[in-house]
């Protein structure tokens, strides 16, 4: 089975703090969309025959592009690739894209899950953040995907920024429920360098972020999960039973996938790569018929630290019999040994088949899984 992700290189305005591979001039935006399905024709070898159960349009803002090409980006998957009879059909939205009519016309065309970039119910955050659109617009548009016929639905929230205090935190957790909400993928404020948030810290114009507020508020999110019946199924993402995200758990249990677009990444069991993140370089790049890309060939060492990194983030843990199966029965006791510590003050447990993070490890699982990394 596979995956394939659409990167949407676009997006109406900036938020402060994202990193992600976008722009805000929209010139040549036709131009990349027949890009885009261009790439799709280039890339038809890269799954082989594997089943095609999950397509991802992420971004950058999709929700901005036409129905005609979704549309078409859909057909062309389909005629490039073997995709599952019904697949998981996901495209990120932002509120300030969603009106009466919009989500209809998504369901006609098979996207059967929506993940929407609320961030928070607070207009104080969403204008200290830059985003596009206010708390009001945030719950109608879930209101109106509810309505059309949407069950499937996502919210991303930001937490632990200097605007969000302790208790409007707990009341976005209290919102979400209250509105429906049936996946929440949940994020630390991250201040990545150079983007307009760390400049805008650097020169004192912004609070800067305090890391005691976000694992207060990570806290938060572990005791008040149960509370509303989602389970904590991975450190960022929160479901009610049957609805985790099928797609970012095929990411995590190393399932091959496709990325197209500008920035995209895809993985085949053997290699990494990732195409240019610039649309013009792209632009060229597609248009004389070729992907650009970097690849990496994965050694033995970048598989066992990818997957010590993504299981331990999961709530199932680190299987012992998979680690065997990479690494050999000998590198498991090396494991153990580095685990050890980390068992001993409570940030992990040792089952018979599985290494696990506690709930009390939970917030400093990449640094855990840093500890246990192999050498080459
Ligand atoms: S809408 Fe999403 S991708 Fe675009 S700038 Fe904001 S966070 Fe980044």
């Amino acid at each position: 089975m596979a995956g394939i992700y659409i990167h949407i290189p676009f997006c109406k305005r900036a938020c402060h703090y994202c990193n992600f591979h976008f722009s805000t001039t929209r010139t040549h935006e036709n131009e990349i969309r027949e890009a885009l399905l261009k790439e799709v024709s280039l890339q038809s070898a890269y799954l082989g025959k594997e089943p095609v159960r999950t397509i991802y349009f992420g971004g950058g803002t999709p929700s901005l592009m036409p129905d005609l090409f979704l549309k078409e980006m859909l057909s062309a998957i389909r005629a490039n690739f073997q995709v599952d009879p019904d697949p998981e059909i996901t495209l990120e939205a932002n509120p300030d894209d969603i009106q009466p009519g919009t989500v209809e016309s998504w369901v006609a065309l098979g996207i059967n899950r929506l993940s929407i970039g609320v961030q928070s119910f607070f207009d104080a955050d969403l204008e200290w953040m830059n985003r596009a659109h206010n708390a009001g617009m945030a719950e109608d548009a879930i209101r109106m995907a509810q309505q059309a016929g949407i069950r499937n639905i996502s919210i991303d929230l930001i937490y632990g920024g200097p605007t969000l205090p302790d208790e409007n935190w707990i009341a976005n957790l209290e919102k979400a429920a209250q509105l429906e909400v049936p996946h929440l993928s949940c994020y630390a404020l991250t201040v990545e360098p150079s983007t307009a948030l760390d400049l805008m810290i650097l020169k004192g114009k912004k609070e800067a972020v305090d890391p005691d507020r976000q694992a207060r508020h990570f806290e938060l999110l572990q005791s008040k999960a149960p509370e509303f019946g989602f389970e904590h199924y991975e450190i960022s993402n929160l479901a009610k039973p049957g609805f985790r995200s099928k797609h970012n758990t095929a990411y995590w249990q190393g399932v091959p996938y496709l990325g197209i677009g500008p920035s995209a990444h895809s993985f085949n069991g053997k290699s990494r790569q990732w195409n240019v993140a610039n649309n013009a370089l792209y632009l060229t790049s597609i248009q004389s018929g070729t992907v650009p890309f970097e690849e990496e060939i994965l050694t033995k060492a970048n598989r066992l630290n990818e997957y010590i990194m993504t299981s331990l983030r999961t709530m199932e843990g680190l299987s012992l019999e998979r680690y065997a199966a990479i690494a050999g029965t000998t590198a498991v006791q090396e494991l153990l040994k580095a685990t050890a510590p980390h068992i001993a003050n409570g940030n992990a447990i040792l089952t018979q088949t599985h290494i696990r993070i506690t709930e009390k490890g939970r917030f400093l699982a990449d640094g855990i899984a840093s500890d246990l990394f192999v050498e080459e």
